[in-house]
Order: C-alpha cells, then structure tokens, then sequence
C-alpha cells in the first residue's frame, strides 16, 4: 500500500523532497480520522506551542 505523499500541514514543504534521514522525523498526526504531517522543523515549533499553550479556561 502506498503512502499519498506527505505535505507539512502548517508550511506546506513536500515530504519527498527531504532526505531519507529528515523524513524519519517527520511527525505523523490524527485527528478525526484524517491524517495531519508536521515536518521536523514544524514539529518541534508546533511542540513547543502545545506546551506553551494556556489551558482553556484560563481567560
Ligand atoms: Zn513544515
């Protein structure tokens, strides 16, 4: 089965155009039954927002 290929979700980078190494950190996500891909670098950024995020409620 193959795989469609990959976009980054937030900066749009194609998934085939990073090497065999940066492709095995891509970050692979799903949310309601569709799937989501963070490049590395988006991944880590979009990590630290999760962290970084208030709880709701907080307002
Ligand atoms: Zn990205």
């Amino acid at each position: 089965m193959t795989e469609p290929t990959a976009v980054c979700s937030v900066c749009g980078v194609h998934r085939d155009s990073a090497g065999p190494v940066d492709a095995m950190a891509w970050v692979r996500e799903t949310e309601d039954g569709r799937t989501r891909w963070l490049c590395p670098r988006c991944a880590r950024d979009h990590l630290r927002d999760i962290e970084g995020k208030l709880p709701a409620g907080y307002w």
